[in-house]
């Protein structure tokens, strides 16, 4: 069995990995961008926190900025860095016909440690 979710905007139930997930986290992400309060869209899915999930398709999410489906969803203000963000990520999915992993990484707690002297 594929875990299904639902899309907040059109409501059609599909593979997780249709989707893509809008996470409200438990501490901030960006401490330097405070107006993105503690969303972020979550790449891996498996970010602890309360979830929403958006189709990965332009059509829906220009619904979601209309109808503010987030924002109903989470009952809460979204900041337009969420839809923006959100855009990027649909549209990288639309022109990469293949699937890449692609992540943006940042240094990680172990690797900094291991360049402290
Ligand atoms: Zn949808």
């Amino acid at each position: 069995m594929i875990p299904t979710r639902r899309c907040v905007v059109c409501f059609a139930k599909k593979a997780k990995s249709d989707l893509i997930r809008i996470v409200r986290t438990a501490s901030p992400a960006q401490p330097d961008k405070p107006e993105r309060k503690n969303f972020c869209v979550d790449i891996t899915q498996k970010q602890a926190g309360r979830g929403a999930y958006i189709c990965n398709s332009q059509d829906c999410l220009q619904k979601a900025r209309k109808k503010r489906a987030f924002e109903r969803s989470f009952k809460q203000n979204i900041s337009n860095d969420i839809y923006a963000a959100l855009e990027t990520r649909i549209f990288q999915a639309e022109t990469m016909t293949t699937m890449t992993t692609k992540t943006t990484m940042l240094p990680t707690k172990t690797e900094r440690l291991q360049n402290e002297p």
